[in-house]
């Protein structure tokens, strides 16, 4: 549940352009940010919140906060498909009667609306082939969080978002670039007059780096890739899915690229000996901070970076169980 204390808040970053926080049950991600921007009379919503038993009261303070309306919304874009991102879409589009756009590779969420039981089962399997042990995996397993999957309903969004992509508002026109890497489904939208970039989770403020494994073949290449065409946009200032407004993005572009390959080459070192399973990787990469909290998480990435060093031909995998990673 979402501490008593932590509530909804909106506030203006520049006339018709708000910032709206809102709580996540999340430890160590305590909050995420929609953003709105004025539209005909109404606003554009960019993102919404995950879906939560008291959710929408915090978007409704929100966004009354900064004197805007939920059935005001003429349009809900969600840059990519995680909970905390599009988990409201399915209620507010039915509240205000618009429209939602997204990328069309959202099935990494859809399959997890559609069948939980079937990912969950897909993500234990994946463990176990990168080396995780029984007990820890069994742990994993009964420990299942009982927050639901965050989204309030079915997303059926009416346009796909895809590179080239124009939506107006009282701001001007944005237009989508598609950014995938931390998911398939990730877009950044860029309002070119005033050089704003709304940027999802593909760059924070604190750099965080994530990437969804499973759903493409190379999520970290695609990522570095992405980095790049946000970087030809020269954005002034960033929205970022968590965290405050930042206006040095060049240097936040140059962080992320950093870190990955300071990843990589961790994960590089690590095979250079013995092969060594992608869970047996993680706390070279990591130190000792694998928990049941973080452990799919950080093995998603671990595995996102072999990929990688695989797809560059630095690294093999010998099939087996579990599957080694060898340079
Ligand atoms: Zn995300
Ligand atoms: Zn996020």
């Amino acid at each position: 549940m979402i501490s008593r204390r932590e509530l909804g808040r909106g506030e203006r970053v520049l006339p018709g352009l708000f910032r709206l926080r809102l709580p996540l049950p999340w430890p160590g991600v305590p909050h995420c940010n929609a953003w709105a921007v004025a539209s005909r009379e109404g606003f554009v919503l960019f993102d919404t919140g995950m879906h939560q038993p008291d959710s929408l009261a915090h978007l409704e303070r929100a966004l009354g906060m900064c004197n805007l309306r939920l059935q005001d919304a003429r349009l809900v874009v969600c840059t990519h498909a995680h909970s905390d991102h599009c988990g409201q879409a399915a209620t507010i589009v039915e509240r205000a009667g618009c429209e939602v756009w997204m990328h069309p590779s959202h099935e990494h969420l859809t399959r997890i609306v559609e069948d939980p039981d079937a990912v969950f089962a897909r993500r234990i399997e994946i463990a176990r082939q990168s080396g995780v042990p029984e007990e820890p995996l069994r742990r994993y397993a009964s420990g299942r969080s009982s927050q639901g999957s965050g989204i309030a309903g079915p997303i059926e969004p009416a346009r796909d978002l895809l590179d080239g992509v124009v939506l107006d508002t009282d701001l001007g026109e944005w237009v989508a670039y598609e950014t995938p890497g931390h998911a398939p489904s990730h877009v950044c939208l860029f309002q070119p007059e005033r050089r704003l970039l709304i940027s999802g989770d593909h760059l924070l403020g604190r750099i965080s780096l994530y990437f969804d494994y499973g759903y493409s073949p190379d999520p970290v290449g695609e990522f570095l890739n992405s980095l790049g065409v946000v970087e030809r946009l020269g954005a002034r200032l960033c929205l970022p899915g968590h965290g405050r407004t930042f206006a040095d993005v060049h240097a936040h572009i140059h962080g992320n690229r950093a870190l990955v390959h300071e990843r990589l080459s961790s994960v590089r070192e690590a095979v250079g000996g013995e092969p060594l399973s992608a869970f047996e990787v993680v706390p070279h990469v990591y130190g000792d901070s694998l928990s049941a909290q973080n452990a799919h998480w950080l093995l998603s990435k671990t595995l996102g970076y072999l990929t990688h060093l695989e797809a560059i031909g630095e690294v093999r995998r010998i099939p087996g169980e579990p599957e080694r990673w060898t340079a």
